[in-house]
């Protein structure tokens, strides 16, 4: 692959069979959640197609087509995103009226997508695909083959087309050029306008399973058990574990077992845990939901790997190696032992209807009140009875 791809080789397989037998479609939808790589596989498969000396359908990486295609600069690969919208828009050109300053930064977006195809490109404003920027591709496609072979046209995030641009685009989808190749992406297909979707073949995409994100991570120097924190962490977005790479564990750690502690109601610094100390919590938590919403949804997933490990630690105390946490297993096991009949999975669902509400902007202190009496009450009604305090 001349682009990092993560992930989802059998539609990779796929597409290099489809090149190998010269069965290239007109139209594909690839759709799949955030971060599951169908950008990346579009450019993969642009590369695929446009590659001058491809060796079984796969792009050689050495041509001077597959040289180009790396910096996105090939003439016969169109790049089609979200723009802002200029104060004098022309008809045919989405730049015309935009500053210098602007179009420099759409480039430099546009760059740093070629070095990381899971790049989450940030350019000010930019809300909508505009129908200036369709018709400026059916321009350059009626003048004829910038370069002999094959145009490659990813439209990306298609459902941020304006209704007119989604009408430019069917007529060009309906009477393609020949020779063209679109590859569309969408989280859904259900925001699409239906004559569009109709026209494209669609490619599904799965969120990227934890084991591969996690080798991508020791590829880049994490120990596994990190690696695989991050894995389970990201959900299988690869953007969120790109952006998880750097985190330090230790904090979150020591954050997570004061927070178990202080609901297990047993001491702190050789004083009893009080409610005040339950308030506290919550003015923590509520303070760092504010200051950094991704360290909080973190935090609260970590509550949930913990209420995983020890249910897990609880039906089978000899699963250690399949623990999420596995150097946490002596706090986990002793969780596990004190607390036999505490409910796992409702608690565990308790978490994420907490995270869901906060999402949708619930009020945050009464809402992580609510769970953290929830999680204290069902430590105090499934303790052990002979149990002692934990220290
Ligand atoms: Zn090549």
């Amino acid at each position: 692959m001349i682009f990092e791809l993560i992930g989802q080789e059998q539609i990779a397989e796929r597409f290099r069979a489809l090149n190998g037998k010269k069965r290239i479609g007109s139209a594909y939808l690839f759709t799949g959640p955030e971060g599951s790589g169908k950008t990346a596989m579009a450019m993969n498969v642009a590369a695929m197609f446009l590659c001058g000396n491809p060796r079984d359908g796969a792009a050689c990486g050495q041509c001077p087509a597959c040289a180009k295609l790396r910096h996105l600069n090939h003439p016969n690969f169109h790049f089609i995103h979200a723009l802002p919208r200029s104060k004098n828009p022309s008809e045919n050109d989405p730049f015309a009226g935009l500053r210098d300053d602007d179009i420099g930064l759409i480039t430099r977006e546009e760059q740093k997508l070629s070095l990381d195809p899971y790049y989450q490109m940030n350019i000010p404003k930019a809300n909508n695909i505009l129908i200036s920027s369709i018709r400026e591709l059916k321009r350059k496609l009626a003048m004829g083959q910038a370069e002999k072979g094959r145009q490659i046209i990813l439209i990306q995030r298609v459902e941020r087309a304006t209704r007119e641009a989604y009408s430019a685009l069917l007529k060009v989808l309906e009477e393609p050029p020949r020779g063209t190749t679109f590859i569309l992406t969408a989280e859904s297909v259900d925001p699409l306008p239906p004559t569009i979707a109709s026209r494209c073949q669609t490619v599904r995409f799965n969120p990227v399973p934890d084991t591969k994100i996690a080798d991508h991570m020791v590829g880049k120097g994490r120990n596994k058990t990190d690696a695989l924190r991050i894995a389970r962490l990201s959900g299988g977005n690869v953007k969120h574990a790109k952006d998880l790479t750097e985190t330090d564990f230790s904090d979150i750690d020591t954050m997570i077992l004061d927070f178990w502690r202080i609901l297990m109601g047993s001491k702190i610094n050789d004083r009893r845990v009080t409610n005040a100390d339950l308030y506290t919590l919550t003015e923590r938590f509520s303070k760092i939901a504010k200051d950094d919403p991704s360290e909080f949804r973190n935090y609260l997933r970590f509550i949930i790997f913990w209420l995983r490990d020890t249910q897990l630690t609880s039906s089978q105390p000899e699963a250690e190696a399949q623990l999420i946490n596995p150097h946490l297993s002596r706090e986990i096991r002793r969780f596990a032992e004190f607390y036999p009949d505490f409910p796992h999975y409702e608690m565990m669902r308790f978490v994420e209807r907490t995270l869901d509400d906060i999402s949708r902007n619930a009020y945050i202190p009464l809402s992580l009140a609510n769970l953290f009496m929830e999680l204290r009450m069902h430590l105090l009604s499934s303790k052990r009875s002979t149990a002692h305090e934990t220290q």
